[in-house]
């Protein structure tokens, strides 16, 4: 695929398929990639809502279940798909972001041995993950992304980034975390962004880490257990890892910290960043 005049086309110099909306705004200079998930049945029910005024919202692009791309918004245009946001001390994403709405139900809950989606769709356990949202401390159920689907954010990720020299990729539960749980857990972030930028996601022994903020260590890997005696640690404190359970890690403390020392524990591994 291909950018040309900040729409979407494929190899051949075709346009891959434009659904004008009217939510949009200015012009921009996108710095990020941030995911989202629909929260609905299909994505033609995604586009048509974000196509029509009353929805007062919008993505740039919409990825179905099938890997298929439909763009709504050009590149260099304002979406309404951010809201109320805010990363590195930049508000308001809608004015410095893509915004990619992939084709998901959500969060589902169980019925039997089945799931259902808050808009009745029932769904077999093989399309779900559980798991606690990074932002949530309950286990709850998620619809899986597809492969295709996945593969097609990543190309188009990679595209996005190359063309425009995008610093990251954000979920809005990133840039919204008291709002928004999309594209939540079911969303291979970190991989994904191992892939897009080239960050390790295997992590050697003798590496020393530092925290980069004040950091609350745990007794498990997420937020929903307690932190331990000594938490929360000073920024600038230094640890190595000793294993990883999907963003978290545990590690050990190298300094005495709270005049403790050799705590060990789990970290959310967002706020920690390779000294040596
Ligand atoms: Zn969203």
């Amino acid at each position: 695929m291909q950018i040309i005049e900040h729409r979407l086309h494929h190899d051949d110099g075709s346009p891959y398929s434009f659904v004008e909306t009217p939510n949009k705004s200015g012009r921009m200079n996108p710095q990020y990639v941030v995911m989202h998930y629909t929260a609905g049945p299909s994505a033609q029910q995604a586009i048509n809502w974000l196509g029509n005024s009353r929805a007062k919202a919008s993505a740039h692009v919409v990825i179905g279940r099938d890997g298929e791309i439909t763009q709504m918004v050009d590149f260099n245009t304002v979406a309404w798909h951010a809201g109320r946001s805010n990363w590195q001390g930049i508000r308001g994403l809608n004015h410095h972001s893509v915004g990619i709405e992939l084709s998901n139900a959500g969060p589902l809950m169980r019925s039997g041995d089945e799931w259902v989606s808050w808009f009745g769709q029932q769904y077999a356990s093989n399309e779900v993950v559980e798991a606690v949202h990074k932002n949530q401390t309950q286990m709850r159920g998620w619809h899986l992304y597809t492969p295709k689907q996945l593969y097609a954010a990543l190309d188009l990720s990679a595209l996005l980034i190359e063309h425009y020299g995008l610093k990251d990729v954000l979920g809005h539960d990133d840039i919204a975390p008291t709002r928004k749980t999309d594209p939540g857990p079911a969303f291979p972030m970190d991989s994904f962004r191992a892939h897009l930028f080239g960050r390790p996601d295997i992590i050697e022994d003798e590496e020393v880490f530092e925290t980069t903020a004040r950091l609350h260590i745990r007794s498990g890997a997420g937020s929903q257990y307690r932190p331990l005696k000594g938490s929360p640690l000073p920024a600038n404190t230094r640890l190595s890892i000793i294993a990883e359970q999907g963003s978290w890690r545990q590690v050990e403390v190298l300094d005495e910290v709270n005049g403790l020392m050799d705590l060990e524990g789990w970290v959310h591994g967002r706020y920690i960043r390779l000294v040596s």
